[in-house]
């Protein structure tokens, strides 16, 4: 265990709570959901790029829903586009988190107006965990939504949950 190693007398001994041991586990292999929809989904891969590696957060991704812990919605509803989203979030299992990443996704960003085409806000459809303003918000700001959900999944109670 790196600087811990040999630090205590007869080996070491760590007590922590299920709970926190579960969710340590969780929030360090967040999966995400592999898709993007418009220009927000250029920066979302900008952040898997060498520069951002956002791969260090344990953020891995996956090519069915099946197997995703997160799914990034980035980029613009459109209301054609609303149904597969909402199919992609109930085929992914529980528990599920949703990051808003950007205008079009959290409000129907610049189409808010006039945009008869573009749903105004995917949290009409399934429910959003974090919400990243900008348009588009850089690679930086996803890693702090990332962080921002990583906080959620560390005080919640699975122990709780499944009892
Ligand atoms: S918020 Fe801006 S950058 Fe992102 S998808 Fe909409 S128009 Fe494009």
């Amino acid at each position: 265990m790196g600087l811990l190693d040999q630090r205590f007398e007869n080996g070491n001994v760590f007590i922590t709570s299920l709970d926190d041991l579960l969710n340590w586990a969780r929030l360090s292999s967040l999966w995400q959901m592999q898709f993007g929809l418009a220009c927000c989904a250029i920066e979302m891969m900008a952040a898997s790029a060498s520069n951002f590696d956002i791969m260090r957060f344990g953020v891995i991704p996956r090519a069915t829903p099946r197997q995703v812990d997160v799914m990034f919605v980035a980029g613009t509803v459109t209301i054609k586009m609303a149904s597969r989203i909402k199919r992609l979030y109930d085929q992914m299992s529980e528990p599920r988190y949703i990051i808003s990443m950007g205008s079009c996704s959290n409000c129907g960003g610049p189409y808010w107006e006039h945009g008869y085409h573009v749903l105004k806000g995917v949290d009409r459809v399934i429910p959003v965990d974090v919400y990243i303003p900008g348009c588009p918000p850089r690679p930086e700001a996803l890693l702090e939504g990332i962080m921002k959900l990583q906080e959620k999944v560390r005080k919640e109670s699975m122990v709780k949950k499944r009892s």
